[in-house]
Parts: structure tokens; sequence; C-alpha cells
């Protein structure tokens, strides 16, 4: 168990009252801890923070990870994807299929496999 936290780095900054801390004379603001964070993947209490993480350390994360230098291209091999179709009968979306999304062909699939992560393409 952990309660380290990334925040953003002017966290501490925003004049916000659950920031405030400290007695009487002695006040001051302090980073954000919540149980529950919803930005950066739960790293972040706000947006503000989400973004003025990025600001400063968003450059060297990229520089860190790479950049593409082509474009990467979703051809028609892996341009399936998992759907379900409304079934007139039974009014439910309880139709399985793939889904190709550049050819929109379309096959069956069993609500099994639908729901088997290992498959990914018919
Ligand atoms: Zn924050």
């Amino acid at each position: 168990m952990t309660n380290e936290i990334l925040q953003g780095p002017k966290c501490h900054t925003y004049e916000t009252k659950d920031r405030l801390r400290g007695p009487k004379g002695a006040k001051y603001y302090q980073t954000r801890r919540r149980s529950s964070l919803y930005y950066m993947g739960g790293n972040a209490c706000s947006m503000n923070c989400q973004n003025d993480w990025f600001e400063k350390f968003g450059e060297q994360a990229i520089n860190h990870f790479g950049r593409i230098h082509e474009p990467i291209k979703c051809t028609i091999d892996n341009a399936w994807v998992k759907d379900r179709d409304y079934n007139t009968t039974t009014n439910e979306f309880d139709i399985y299929l793939f889904r190709n999304k550049i050819t929109n062909e379309r096959r069956p699939l069993t609500r099994e496999q639908y729901n088997n992560p290992q498959i990914i393409r018919p």
C-alpha cells in the first residue's frame, strides 16, 4: 500500500479550502490528498493539475517514450471490432458479431466468443 501520488506541480498553490491546512497563524496550502483521483489515471486531483503536470513534464515524457515518425495505419486486417446488434425478435442487443471498420463486413459470433478477450479477430 502506498500513499504516494503524482499530482500537478502547482497543486499546492491553488486557493481552495480543502488545501488550506495548519493552525491559525501558521496556515499553508498543501497538495491535495484525496482517496479518489480521477485524472492522469488516478494520479491527479483535477484537470488543472493534469494540465500543469503536462505543461511541466509532457515534453520530457514524450521524448522518453518516443514519437512516431510515420503515420500508423489501421488496415483491413486489423480493423475488426466486436459489436452487438439489436435483435427485433428478442428486443435485446444479443446479436454478436465481428465488424470490419473499413469494409463493414460482418461475421457472426457466439456470445461466448464475444466475451472471450482472447478472441480479437475472426
Ligand atoms: Zn492537484
